[in-house]
């Protein structure tokens, strides 16, 4: 049959079902968009993926252990003939026609009577490219479809609903293609943006030119005065009836003060969304091809703060606990106290050798990485002319990136 002459539709398969014959790859592939559309799936095959498996266990599919047999179309509205047995595929859509049901032809979508389209969705559309012959061209087309719909080039949106509220917005550790779908949405519809010197500023100059920009870095200096004038900013805009996006880089909970945010918000009576963003502690060191966990190595990794060093009265963390620890630690804001907690750790009980990696300017061009061991790390640092920011990763997992360290 001729592309042209297909007769596209979208199906509501909710609550009917939908007969998927084989249990391999191919199938794995399609059964879960037939969950996610409600479809009644069931599975015929005497084998079955582990993945399709554990869908089963789940209660999501139901499978019948078995060869196909022609009954198994009565009830259907839908079918898909998914073996990697032509002749068995050929049989399920010669019954398929029979009983008058739609069947897909995984191995050759020409002998099908339905066909799957590649399927994209944003903001309420569903984007369907078919084209039986070139998968990947479809598939590619629907990217690219999807993506403009996403940064507004295509089909721009009808005015929405304007919401005013605060969005707390993570953006990641750097790069500006590290933070999230949801995050740079939301960041493109604010009105508002209060945005801090770590946040991926790059993403700034694609802000529309009517958006207002506060600069957290020339509000009132002082770490409290700061926040206190943070919190009434975005408060104020958003009782004003704005959309304000607070973004931050890496996670605004971690070591952020988005919380104090979130309560201010709330005691306003403002509402308050969160996005999460990629935390530096673990994004970081694996951009720089450093794991921070390892099996066989370490089972634990902790993040701490280094804004203080140990033995300050108003530090809240456990040197001493941390230092009988056997796993992972990533330090941040530590560069001014690292060599008093590289002290600490030691007298704590860790090896002078323990391997030690600094990863300054994480993600970002100027990235670089500094190697030295618990006891060389306060030389390096000033050798290296180390500078925040940076995170400090303690522990045997440095050595499987780089054996070399310590040498
Ligand atoms: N909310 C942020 C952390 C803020 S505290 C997050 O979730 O990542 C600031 C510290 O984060 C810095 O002192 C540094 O230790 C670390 N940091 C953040 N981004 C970094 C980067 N790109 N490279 C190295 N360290 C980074």
């Amino acid at each position: 049959m001729d592309d042209s002459t297909l007769y596209p539709s979208g199906l509501r398969l909710d609550g009917r079902r939908v007969l998927v014959v084989g249990g391999g790859e191919v199938a794995q592939r399609r059964v879960p968009q037939l969950i996610a559309a409600g479809a009644d799936v069931h599975v015929v095959s005497p084998d079955v993926t582990p993945a399709i498996e554990g869908l089963v266990g789940s209660g999501e599919v139901s499978w019948h252990r078995r060869e196909f047999a022609e009954a198994d179309l009565a009830e259907a509205w839908y079918a898909v003939a998914a073996t990697d047995d032509a002749g068995v595929n050929q049989r399920v859509s010669a019954a398929a026609e029979q009983h008058r049901v739609f069947c897909v032809r995984a191995d050759d979508a020409q002998q099908g009577t339905a066909w799957t389209p590649a399927v994209g969705r944003h903001d309420g559309l569903t984007v369907a490219v078919l084209g039986s012959r070139e998968p990947r061209r479809s598939a590619a087309l629907r990217d690219e479809v999807v993506e403009g719909l996403r940064e507004g080039r295509l089909g721009s949106a009808p005015e929405r609903p304007r919401t005013a509220g605060v969005t707390l917005v993570g953006g990641g550790p750097g790069r500006p293609e590290l933070m999230s779908i949801a995050g740079y949405q939301a960041l493109m519809e604010a009105d508002v943006v209060v945005a801090d010197r770590l946040a991926p500023r790059e993403l700034l100059g694609d802000l529309p030119d009517d958006v207002e920009l506060l600069d957290v870095a020339k509000l009132p200096r002082g770490r409290s005065a700061q926040q206190e004038a943070i919190n009434q900013v975005i408060v104020e805009r958003a009782l004003a009836g704005s959309r304000v996006v607070r973004f931050k880089g890496g996670d605004n909970f971690v070591f952020g003060r988005g919380y104090e945010e979130v309560i201010a918000c709330r005691e306003a009576g403002v509402p308050v969304t969160v996005i999460p963003g990629l935390t530096s502690p673990v994004a970081v060191p694996a951009v720089a091809g450093i794991p921070v966990t390892h099996r066989g190595i370490t089972h634990d990794f902790t993040v701490v703060s280094g804004h203080l060093p140990p033995g300050h009265p108003e530090s809240l963390v456990a040197w001493d606990a941390i230092a009988r620890m056997q796993g992972t630690v990533v330090l941040m804001m530590a560069v001014h106290n690292a060599p008093a907690i590289a002290t600490a750790l030691v007298e704590g009980g860790r090896a002078p050798g323990t391997p030690v990696a600094v990863v300054c300017d994480g993600t970002m061009p100027t990235e670089r990485t500094v190697l030295a061991t618990l006891g060389t790390l306060a030389d390096q640092l000033e050798a290296e002319r180390v500078q925040a920011p940076a995170i400090i990763v303690v522990g045997e997992v440095v050595r499987v990136a780089h054996p070399e360290v310590g040498d």
